[in-house]
């Protein structure tokens, strides 16, 4: 499990986030759901790495204190909004830059590669330019790259938000099968009510730098703890 506790962040002298403490249970899904600014990614930042919390915060993995360690020491699998793909690499090339980069023994490598390229459905695209590819294909792509090294966590920064609504429901689903087929803890932030309702096995709902509630789909529709969490699910207008 991945746990949280007392992380507030203050930047430039401005609390944007107070204490929030929050464990997340071994390949559970949990979706940060808020408006804009209500401090979603900079929670999602803290656990990559990205960001440390003011003093007093702390982050775990499991029983290892990771609060201090930068992102490359953590194990984690990032896809942001906009996949940020390398443009002058192919497929294969995204999805085993990583494995590259830590030195993976060729081989292994490669079996990784084909693997994950397998599991996303990406075999006949294997040696394509990103630019050849569509928006769904894309954040295929950005999944098996974020997946490439194993991570402990994969973290998911609104990664349907870039994509047209058509497109955008069938990934929905596409996501939905995925996530639950890996098993993999996760961390998705979204400020899409529906996505969050699919996808979440708890879903955090934020506001103002705040957790309002922390529930199940079921929970947070039907029971929502406060009018704020009622309206930003749309329980009542
Ligand atoms: P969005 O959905 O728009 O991305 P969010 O809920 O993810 O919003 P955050 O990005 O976490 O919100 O931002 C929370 C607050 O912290 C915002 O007011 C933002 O302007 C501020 N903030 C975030 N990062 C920084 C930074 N590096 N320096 C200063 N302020 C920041």
């Amino acid at each position: 499990p991945i746990s949280l506790s007392r992380c507030a962040k203050t930047f430039h002298g401005q609390r944007v986030l107070e204490p929030l403490d929050l464990t997340i249970g071994a390949g559970e899904t949990i979706v940060l759901l808020g408006p804009s600014g209500c401090g979603k990614t900079t929670t999602l930042r803290m656990i990559a790495g990205l960001e440390t919390p003011d003093a007093g915060g702390t982050v775990h993995f499991g029983d290892d204190d990771v609060t201090r360690l930068p992102i490359e020491r953590r194990q984690v699998g990032m896809v942001f909004q906009s996949y940020a793909l390398f443009p002058n690499l192919t497929v294969r090339g995204n999805v085993g830059y990583g494995l590259k980069i830590a030195k993976t023994e060729p081989a292994l490598a490669r079996k990784r590669v084909d693997e994950l390229l397998a599991m996303m459905q990406l075999e006949a695209h294997a040696d394509k330019p990103i630019d050849q590819l569509s928006g769904g294909q894309r954040q295929r792509v950005a999944l098996a790259r974020a997946l490439a090294r194993e991570p402990r966590v994969l973290l998911l920064d609104e990664p349907l938000t870039a994509l047209d609504a058509r497109l955008r429901d069938t990934l929905r689903r596409d996501m939905n099968a995925l996530l639950r087929s890996l098993n993999v803890t996760t961390v998705y932030v979204t400020h899409d009510q529906a996505e969050a309702m699919e996808l979440g096995d708890r879903i955090v709902v934020m506001s103002a730098g705040r957790i309002e509630q922390i529930g199940s789909p079921r929970d947070i529709y039907y029971r929502p703890a406060n009018r704020t969490v009622a309206q930003f699910v749309g329980t009542i207008n």
